[in-house]
C-alpha cells in the first residue's frame, strides 16, 4: 500500500481513498429490492472488486451481473454486450427487476443505457415476461458509493411509485445502514404500530440464515408492491443530514406524488434518536412505547456509569458523510471531542451538518474535511493527537501506526467478523457503541500501562 500523496499543481494523487465506488453503492441498494439482480454495465474487473468488498463485509454470497466489456467494446460501444448479458440474466435468474448501473468506462464512452434498455425491450417483442429494467447513472469519478446508493434508490422509486389515495403508512429511506440497523428500525415501527416501507431493505438479502440450497435470488428486500404504494404514503422520513439539496427518492416522492418529506440525521445517540422518535410520534400519533423509554433510561444510566472512562478523549471520525455526522453527534454527547470529521464524499454539506448535530455539545468545533483520502486524514490526525479512531476497516493501518484503538463502524468492515451485525441506531445501538468505545479506551489504558490495571 502506497503511503504518500503527491500534489503537483492541480493534479492530486489519491492514497487509500476514504470512499468506495458509486456503482458499488447502487448494487447494495438494488440488493435491498425484492427479486432484483444488480447488473453492472462495465468490465468484469469492476464487478469483481464490488463483489469482493460486499462479500468480505456481509459474509454472504452476492451475484452482481456484468456486461463484461473489453477493449473492443470500449472503442465500439457496449450495447451488444449489455443486451446479451441481460438476456442471460433473465434466462438464468428469472428476476422481477434488473438494476443496471453504469461504470466509469461506460460513462466515459457515452453508452446511452436508457435507450439501449428500450431497444432491448423492443427486440424481446412481448414484454409481459420481461423484468422491470431500471437504469442508473453512476460514474464513480464524480461520486462516492453513497451517491450511487441514493441514485439507485431514487431510480427504483421513479420507475415504480404511483400516486393514489393516502394509506397512512410511512416511507423510511434510511440510507446505507447495517442489516442489524434495518431490523431494529423495523422493530421500532412495529412497536409503534405504524406501517412502514423501508427502502431499500437488505436486512434479509445480505444477512440471511444458512440454507441447504443456494437460492439464485435470496428472499427478502422491499416488496415491489410496497414501492408502488410509496407514492400514496402519509409521509417520507429520509435519514441523512447531508442530503439537503440532493436529488433523492424522498425529494422525488414529494415532487411527483406530494408526499411530505422530512429529513433527519441518522438516529445515533440520545439526541438524534429523541428527534427521530419525536417525529415518528408526530406523524403516527402513537406514543413512544414503555419498552423503548426503558432502553433510553438504561442508556442514560450507562453514560453516567462510564463517563469517567470516555470524558475528554479525542476522536477522529471518518467514513461516509451521514454516518460521520451521526457518530460525531453521539461522541459529543458522551463527552468525547470529535476533533476531526473526515469523508471522501463531497456533498458541500458536511461542515454545516456536523455543526448542527454537535451544537452545544462540544467545547471546540471539530475540524471538518470533505473529499479527503487517508494520507490527508493521517496528516491532520498527527496534529490533532486523537485517543481513538471511529470508522471502517480502511483506517486500520492508521490506527496501528498511531497505536490507538479503532472502533469499527459502518461499511466496509473486512478485518473483523460481524460487520453486518453492528447496531448503530436507536438507544440500543448507542448502548452497544458506548460500551465498545468505553471498553476500547479501558483496554488501551491497561495495555499502555507499565503495570496494567486489573481493577479500574
Ligand atoms: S471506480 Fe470506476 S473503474 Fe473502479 S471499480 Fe468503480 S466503476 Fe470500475
Amino acid at each position: 500500500m502506497a503511503t504518500m500523496a503527491v500534489k503537483t499543481g492541480a493534479a492530486v494523487s489519491t492514497t487509500n481513498a476514504c470512499k468506495l465506488c458509486a456503482p458499488l453503492g447502487a448494487a447494495l441498494a438494488f440488493r435491498g429490492i425484492e427479486a432484483t439482480v444488480p447488473f453492472l454495465h462495465g468490465s468484469q474487473g469492476c464487478a469483481t472488486y464490488m463483489r469482493r468488498y460486499i462479500i468480505s463485509h456481509f459474509n454472504e454470497p452476492i451475484d452482481i451481473a456484468s456486461s463484461a466489456l473489453g477493449e473492443k467494446q470500449a472503442v465500439f460501444g457496449g450495447g451488444p454486450n449489455l443486451m446479451q448479458g441481460l438476456a442471460n440474466v433473465i434466462r438464468k435468474y428469472r428476476p422481477r427487476l434488473i438494476g443496471v448501473a453504469t461504470t466509469c468506462l461506460t460513462e466515459t464512452i457515452g453508452d446511452d443505457v436508457p435507450r439501449l434498455l428500450k431497444d432491448f425491450a423492443r427486440e424481446q417483442g412481448d414484454d409481459s415476461e420481461l423484468p422491470l429494467l431500471v437504469p442508473v447513472s453512476t460514474p464513480s469519478y464524480v461520486g462516492t458509493h453513497m451517491e450511487g446508493f441514493h441514485a439507485a434508490t431514487r431510480a427504483v422509486v421513479a420507475a415504480l411509485a404511483e400516486p393514489g389515495p393516502r394509506h397512512g403508512g410511512v416511507n423510511l429511506l434510511p440510507g446505507l445502514v447495517s442489516p442489524a440497523d434495518l431490523r431494529h428500525l423495523t422493530e421500532i415501527f412495529r412497536e409503534m404500530e405504524t406501517k412502514v416501507t423501508i427502502l431499500p431493505d437488505f436486512a434479509a438479502t445480505l444477512d440471511g440464515p444458512a440454507l441447504a440450497h443456494y437460492p439464485l435470488i435470496p428472499a427478502g428486500g422491499t416488496p415491489l408492491a410496497a414501492i408502488r404504494r410509496s407514492g400514496s404514503a402519509a409521509a417520507s422520513l429520509e435519514l441523512g443530514r447531508t442530503l439537503a439539496g440532493k436529488d433523492t427518492a424522498g425529494g422525488l416522492l414529494q415532487q411527483a406524488c406530494g408526499i411530505p418529506c422530512l429529513r433527519l440525521g441518522l438516529p445515533i445517540g440520545i439526541h438524534e434518536t429523541d428527534r427521530f422518535l419525536a417525529e415518528l410520534t408526530r406523524i403516527s400519533g402513537r406514543p413512544v412505547p414503555a419498552r423503548i423509554k426503558e432502553e433510553r433510561g438504561r442508556l442514560v444510566d450507562a453514560y453516567v456509569d462510564g463517563h469517567k472512562y470516555v470524558f475528554g478523549k479525542r476522536a477522529v471520525v471518518y467514513g461516509e458523510e451521514d454516518l460521520v455526522v451521526g457518530l460525531a453527534a453521539f461522541l459529543a454527547e458522551i463527552g468525547v471531542q470529535p476533533v476531526l470529521c473526515a469523508s471522501g464524499g463531497t456533498s458541500g454539506q458536511l461542515a454545516q451538518a456536523v455543526a448542527a448535530a454537535t451544537a452545544d455539545l462540544t467545547r471546540e468545533a471539530p475540524v471538518v474535511r470533505e473529499g479527503v483520502d487517508f494520507f490527508e486524514i493521517e496528516e491532520l490526525a498527527a496534529a490533532l493527537e486523537p485517543d481513538l479512531l471511529v470508522g471502517h476497516s480502511k483506517g486500520y493501518s492508521l490506527a496501528r501506526r498511531r497505536r490507538i484503538p479503532l472502533i469499527r463502524v459502518g461499511f466496509p468492515i473486512h478485518d473483523r467478523l460481524g460487520g453486518q451485525r453492528i447496531l448503530h441506531l436507536g438507544y440500543r445501538g448507542a448502548q452497544a457503541l458506548f460500551d465498545t468505545v468505553a471498553n476500547a479506551l479501558i483496554a488501551a489504558k491497561q495495555d499502555g500501562s507499565p503495570v496494567g490495571y486489573s481493577y479500574m
